[in-house]
């Protein structure tokens, strides 16, 4: 096998605190505080430009990002972007560039058509047991490639005007709702306090089992995980939470511990990955990422296949691609760390699993089956034969 140093690297849990702040007297304190990170934020050229000499591309895509998604990043993630590498797969995910204004036809301002599945305004209800529920607009920093860059950060023309009271009430007359999935916008970003209410609200409803938040916080904004945080949370189990993490490099020593702290409260973790061209679009790159998850204890949920939002041709990755990635993974690790590949179907259809082929031939009588070495079996169907005891 081919050995790449720069991997090796990539396989452990590094701290890139201070970094390009190192020579600023930023205390400790200050570094480790999120309301500091938040304040500090990497959100114009002129800061960018301080730490990163940029391309021409860049430039333009910064100077345009301010009528469509907002650019900002924190001072903790924009530590992990690589200076000396132009394709740095941190770099791509949040600095913006001039291919965000170019727009292919296939290519949608709400690719997952949520807006025409809102009964209430905020509350996207799909499926028929759950929904998800858009509790802010805004982001400890903003991926290029959001699914929602429409309504999300305050840059674009649409905005996101959830009703709280309606979607409780809504919520409160539909008992075949189960689960609720909290997302954004992140909720996370909400105060102690505010993220309680709201859980409590929620809990208050008896038909309502389960409860989740979708956040990136812990990977954008790991000094937001703090104790007082996750003691709250745990007063409303059975709560999941849900990652996205893309890049090996993203999980450093700090978002390890804040991962740790969740889990020691009895919060379980999932991850959800954009497929990503020249990020995450190798089986090593992959291997090493689902790896480093089970190490903070964060299964891997779903890998997505990017979503047709307007001026994301640069990131997508073939669908192809993607299957190989999982039938490299497949057999050759832990099942534990493979994630559900998926296309959010264009449109407005939902998830669909997508994987690779391992039925080779089936009929009634027998399916055969190959194995992740491509060896064939056979496996034969049961013989029907009446049963007096049973109806089928
Ligand atoms: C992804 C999603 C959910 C949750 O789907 P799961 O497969 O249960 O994780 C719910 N509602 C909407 C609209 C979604 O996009």
């Amino acid at each position: 096998m081919k050995h790449d140093p720069a991997l090796d690297l990539e396989k452990t849990f590094l701290s890139y605190a201070q970094a390009y702040w190192a020579d600023r007297g930023v205390s400790d304190d200050e570094w480790n505080s999120h309301t500091w990170q938040l304040k500090n934020r990497i959100t114009t050229l002129e800061q960018l430009e301080e730490h990163l000499e940029l391309s021409e591309k860049e430039r333009s895509g910064v100077l345009l990002s301010g009528t469509k998604l907002a650019m900002a990043i924190t001072p903790h993630f924009f530590n992990l972007i690589d200076r000396e590498d132009p394709e740095c797969p941190i770099r791509r995910q949040v600095i913006p560039r001039v291919e965000e204004t170019w727009t292919s036809p296939y290519e949608m301002a709400d690719p997952c058509g949520e807006d025409d599945s809102m009964p209430v305004p905020g509350l996207v209800h799909r499926y028929p047991d759950r929904v998800l529920f858009l509790v802010t607009d805004r982001c400890a920093a903003y991926c290029r490639y959001c699914t929602r860059s429409r309504v999300v950060s305050g840059a674009g023309e649409q905005e996101l005007e959830t009703d709280h009271e309606a979607a409780f009430r809504y919520l409160e007359e539909h008992t075949e709702i189960r689960d609720v999935l909290l997302s954004g916008g992140d909720p996370l970003l909400f105060s102690d306090k505010k993220l309680e209410k709201i859980l409590e609200r929620l809990r208050s409803i008896k038909h309502i089992e389960f409860l989740r938040i979708g956040s990136r916080v812990p990977i954008f904004l790991p000094q937001r995980i703090t104790p007082e945080l996750c003691e709250m949370l745990q007063k409303y189990h059975p709560l999941f939470l849900s990652v996205h993490v893309n890049h090996p490099r993203e999980l450093t020593l700090e978002v390890k511990e804040g991962l740790e702290r969740l889990a020691n409260h009895g919060v379980p973790m999932g991850n959800q990955s954009v497929f990503l061209r020249g990020v995450n679009d190798d089986v090593e790159t992959m291997k090493t990422l689902v790896h480093k998850l089970l190490m903070c204890r964060v299964r891997p949920y779903y890998l997505y296949q990017l979503d047709l939002i307007q001026g994301s041709s640069h990131l997508q990755a073939p669908v192809a691609k993607g299957i190989e990635i999982i039938e490299g993974l497949r057999g050759h690790t832990t099942g534990y760390a493979i994630p559900q590949f998926v296309i959010d179907a264009p449109g407005g259809g939902g998830k669909v699993p997508v994987n690779p082929d391992y039925v080779l031939q089936q009929n009634s009588e027998r399916v055969v089956i190959r194995n992740f070495e491509g060896k064939t079996f056979e496996y034969p169907e049961p013989a029907v034969q009446p049963d007096p005891l049973l109806d089928y």
